[in-house]
C-alpha cells in the first residue's frame, strides 16, 4: 500500500468522526439499568409473591418451582417486549471464549398450526434449553454425535435486552451435568469460598451468615483506525501485528498516559459509558493507558458473578461501538511489539453479609485479627498455587505479555507494602506463650491495634507485582485483556476456600488440644507466615535479580503455556477442586484438552498468516526495491568511471547485499517454520501437539520478523505494502 493510499484510509475513517453521542437525558439515573431486568424491573413486572419467591431463589438458594418460573417468564417477557424485544436467547459462556447465543422468536401458534400467532415465553423456556451444541468444544466430555448440552438459567445474573433480543444468562452443561462453560464452575467456586470463609468469620462474629466474592475488573484495550486495520492481514486474522518496525516515537515520552484523550476517542468513550449505563454497568473510569492508542475502562466493583457477565457484555458493546466510530477494537494482549500490552486487572475481595470487607483493615483489634487472618490465608493460597494461578491466566495470546518487561512477570509473588509486612513480622516473632488478649495494649504490641487506612491512596503501590494487596483487595494483574475473568477467579476462590478450610481445621485442632481460640488462631498464623514467606516480594518484579531470587526461593518460574496447563491436572489440584466441589477430574482433563487445542490452533493460524505476509507482501516488494538499486548502480556506470562507482556506490551495494541477506533469511525461516508446522499438525495427542507448536513452531516467528522489520526500515516508504506502527498507533 503506498503512503498515499494509507493516508486515504486514515482520511476515510476520519470522515466518520468525530460525532457527538446522542444526548441520553439529563440524569444518568433516568436511563441507568434500563435494559436490565433488575430489582426495580422485577418488583414492577412481577406480583409480590413471585417477586419474593424469586428473591429467595437468588439470595437464599431456594429451589425454583415451575409455577414461579412461569410467572417470572411472563413478567420478563412483558418487560422485554416493551423495550422492543421480539426474540429471546439463552446467553452463555462457552470455553471458546466470548459469549454464545441462539435466538428464538417469541412467536407460537395460539392453538393449532396455521392459526393465530401469539408471543409466548414460558417458565420452561426460561429455565432450560438445549442449544445445538455440537460445535462448541467439550474436550471430549460430550462426544459430538450425541451433541447434547443444556443451558440452565442462572437467576442470580439479571436478564437483559440487547437489540431485539431478551438475553437470559445461563450455565452450559453436558447431559451428565459436567460444566461446558465458565459460569457453572465460577458459581460453584463462589459457593465454596462462601462456605469456607463464613466458617472462619464465625470465629470472630457469629452473626455472619454469608460471604460474598467481589470483582472489580479494569479492562485495557487498543483502538486503531478501521481503514488501516482492514489493510493489515495480521490484525484482521490474528488480532495482533506479526511484523512491524517500531515507530521512532512510541511510549518513551510517557505522554499518552496523562495526555488529553483525542476527540474521536473521547466521543467513543462517552458513547461507551452511556451504553454501559443502560446495561446497569457502573462504569467509573475511562482513561488513557501507557501505550499510544491504549485506553482503560473500569466500573465500580460488584458481586463477582454479575461483574463477570458485565465485563462480557461491555466487551461486546466496545467492539460494536468501535466500528460505529470508525475504529477497530483490539482486545489482544499484545497487539504491538515494543510497547505495553493489555491486561484485565481483577480486583478480588471477600466481604460479609454484615458489611465487613475481609481484606479491609478494621477499627478494633478483633476486626484486625480477622483481617490479618484473611490476608495470611490469601498469601498461603498464592504460595501453594502459584503455578495453577499462572496456568489460569495463560493463553497463546496472553503468553506474549507474561515475562515481558511489563506486568505480569512469569512468577507469582504477592506485594504487601511495608505496613502489612511489618505487622506480619511482628506476629511471626511475637510471644504466644502467654494468652493473647485482644485489648488495645496487647494488640498494639502485635501491630494490630489500629491499622491506618492509608494503603488505598498511598504511594506504596507496586506496579510490577502480579498479585498486589491494594488496601482492601488483592489485585490480580496477570489476567489477559481478551479473557473471560472466570478461570482466574475460579482458581482464586477455590484455592482460597481450600486454604480457609485447612486453616479452620488447624485452629480447631489446637482448640481441641486445649488452646484458647485467639491463641490457636495466632499460633496457626505464625506458622503460616513462616511457610508462605517466599511468595511475599515487594521489590521490582521485572528485574533479572528477582528471577534468580525467585528460583532460589523455590517459586515456579516456568513460562511455557502448554507446559503450565499441567498445573490443572496434577494430583494436588485435582484433589483440591474435587474437595471443594468445584470441578471433577474429568472436567479438568477435558478443559485442558480444549486449552491445548486452542493453543495449537492459534499458533497455527499466526504461523500461516506470517508465512503468507512474508512471501506475498514483503518479499516481492523487497525484490522490487533491490532491483531499483541494482538499476541505479548500472546506470551510474554509464556516466561515471568504474573506479568512481566503486567508491561512491559502495553504500548502495552494501544495501543490496543486506536486502538479499534479509530476503534469504525470511525465505529460509518460513520454509523451516512450515515444515515444523506440518510436523506438529501430524501429532495426535493434543498436549504433545501444543508443546510442539510452542517449542518448534513459535520460535520461528521472531526469526522471520526481524529481517522483515529491517526491510521495512530500508525499503522505499512509498513501496511498503502495509501501514506502519507510526500510522497505526497515533489516532488524530
Ligand atoms: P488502579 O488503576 O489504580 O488499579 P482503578 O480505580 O482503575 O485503580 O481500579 C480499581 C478497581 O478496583 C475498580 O474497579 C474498583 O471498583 C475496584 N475495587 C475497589 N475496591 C474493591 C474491593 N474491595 N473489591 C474488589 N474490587 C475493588
Ligand atoms: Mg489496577
Amino acid at each position: 500500500m503506498s503512503s498515499t493510499l494509507r493516508f486515504n484510509a486514515v482520511e476515510e475513517a476520519f470522515k466518520k468522526q468525530p460525532r457527538v453521542p446522542v444526548s441520553p437525558g439529563k440524569f444518568t439515573s433516568e436511563y441507568y439499568g434500563k435494559y436490565v431486568f433488575n430489582d426495580a424491573a422485577m418488583s414492577k413486572y412481577l406480583s409480590k409473591d413471585t417477586y419474593r419467591a424469586l428473591k429467595n431463589v437468588i439470595d437464599k438458594g431456594e429451589n425454583l418451582t415451575l409455577q414461579v418460573a412461569d410467572q417470572v417468564a411472563a413478567g420478563m417477557k412483558r418487560w422485554a417486549m416493551e423495550l422492543g424485544a421480539t426474540h429471546y436467547t439463552h446467553w452463555f459462556q462457552p470455553l471458546t471464549g466470548g459469549t454464545a447465543e441462539k435466538h428464538d422468536s417469541f412467536i407460537e401458534y395460539e392453538s393449532a398450526p396455521g392459526g393465530d400467532i401469539i408471543e409466548e415465553f414460558t417458565g420452561k423456556l426460561l429455565v432450560q434449553a438445549e442449544p445445538d451444541a455440537s460445535s462448541f468444544p467439550s474436550g471430549g466430555i460430550r462426544s459430538t454425535f450425541e451433541a447434547r448440552g443444556y443451558t440452565g438459567w442462572d437467576p442470580a445474573s439479571p436478564a437483559f435486552v440487547k437489540g431485539n433480543t431478551l438475553c437470559i444468562p445461563t450455565v452450559f452443561i453436558s447431559y451428565k451435568g459436567e460444566a461446558l462453560d465458565y459460569k457453572a464452575p465460577l458459581l460453584k467456586s463462589i459457593a465454596s469460598v462462601n462456605k469456607a470463609a463464613t466458617a472462619v468469620c464465625n470465629y470472630f462474629d457469629t452473626r455472619v451468615k454469608k460471604v460474598y466474592a467481589y470483582l472489580g475488573w479494569e479492562q485495557e484495550y487498543f483502538l486503531v483506525d478501521e481503514g488501516l486495520f482492514a489493510t493489515r492481514p495480521d490484525l484482521v486474522l490474528t488480532g495482533r501485528t506479526l511484523i512491524g518496525h517500531e515507530s521512532a516515537k512510541l511510549q518513551q515520552l510517557e505522554d499518552h498516559y496523562f495526555g488529553a484523550i483525542p476527540g474521536r476517542v473521547a466521543a467513543y468513550m462517552e458513547d461507551l459509558e452511556y451504553e454501559g449505563y443502560k446495561y446497569g454497568i457502573p462504569l467509573k473510569t475511562c482513561h488513557n493507558e501507557v501505550a499510544p492508542n491504549q485506553f482503560e475502562l473500569a466500573p465500580i466493583y460488584s458481586e463477582m458473578n454479575v461483574a463477570v457477565d458485565q465485563n462480557l457484555i461491555i466487551m461486546n458493546i466496545m467492539e460494536t461501538l468501535a466500528m460505529k466510530h470508525g475504529f477497530r477494537l483490539l482486545l489482544h494482549e499484545k497487539p504491538f511489539a515494543g510497547i505495553n500490552g493489555s491486561g484485565k486487572h481483577c480486583n478480588w475481595s471477600l466481604g460479609t453479609d454484615t458489611g465487613v470487607g475481609l481484606f479491609t483493615p478494621g477499627k478494633t483489634p478483633k476486626e484486625n485479627l480477622q483481617f490479618i487472618t484473611f490476608i495470611v490465608n490469601a498469601l498461603m493460597m498464592a504460595y501453594k498455587h502459584g503455578r495453577l494461578l499462572k496456568a489460569s491466566i495463560l493463553t497463546a495470546t496472553n503468553a506474549h505479555r507474561l515475562g515481558a518487561n511489563e506486568a505480569p512477570p512469569a512468577i507469582i509473588s504477592a506485594f504487601l507494602g511495608s505496613q502489612i509486612g511489618n505487622i506480619l513480622d511482628k506476629i511471626e516473632h511475637s510471644d504466644t506463650k502467654h494468652d493473647i488478649v485482644l485489648d488495645a495494649k496487647h494488640a498494639l504490641k502485635l501491630g494490630i491495634a489500629h491499622i491506618p487506612d492509608l494503603m488505598q491512596d498511598n504511594t506504596d503501590r507496586n506496579r510490577t507485582s502480579p498479585f498486589a494487596f491494594t488496601g482492601n483487595r488483592f489485585e490480580f494483574r496477570a489476567v489477559g485483556s481478551s479473557a473471560n475473568c472466570s478461570p482466574a477467579l475460579i482458581v482464586l476462590n477455590t484455592a482460597m476456600a481450600d486454604q480457609l478450610t485447612q486453616f479452620k481445621q488447624d485452629v480447631d485442632n489446637k482448640i481441641k488440644a486445649g488452646e484458647k481460640k485467639e491463641n490457636a488462631i495466632f499460633q496457626v498464623l505464625k506458622e503460616y507466615i513462616k511457610i508462605c514467606k517466599p511468595v511475599c516480594f515487594d521489590g521490582n518484579g521485572y528485574s533479572k535479580e528477582w528471577e534468580e531470587e525467585a528460583k532460589r526461593r523455590g517459586l515456579d518460574c516456568e513460562k511455557s503455556c502448554p507446559k503450565l496447563y499441567d498445573a490443572y491436572t496434577n494430583q494436588k489440584s485435582v484433589e483440591m477442586f474435587e474437595r471443594m466441589n468445584v470441578m471433577s477430574q474429568l472436567e479438568l482433563t477435558a478443559r485442558n484438552e480444549i486449552k491445548y487445542e486452542t493453543y495449537s490452533k492459534k499458533i497455527a493460524i499466526e504461523s500461516r498468516v506470517l508465512g503468507n505476509m512474508a512471501l506475498n507482501h514483503i518479499i516481492p516488494v523487497a525484490l522490487r526495491y533491490q532491483d531499483m538499486l541494482i538499476d541505479s548502480i548500472a546506470k551510474l556506470k554509464q556516466v561515471l568511471s568504474a573506479e568512481k562507482v566503486d567508491k561512491i556506490g559502495k553504500e548502495s551495494i552494501d544495501e543490496i547485499e543486506e536486502i538479499a541477506t534479509c530476503i534469504s533469511e525470511v525465505k529460509r525461516n518460513v520454509q523451516k517454520m512450515v515444515a515444523a508446522r506440518e510436523k506438529a499438525l501430524a501429532i495426535e495427542n493434543q498436549k504433545d501437539m501444543a508443546n510442539a507448536f510452542h517449542d518448534e513452531v513459535e520460535p520461528y516467528f521472531d526469526k522471520i520478523r526481524k529481517p522483515i522489520d529491517r526491510l521495512e526500515f530500508i525499503v522505499d516508504n512509498e513501496m511498503w505494502p502495509l501501514p506502519k506502527y507510526r500510522e497505526l498507533l497515533f489516532i488524530r
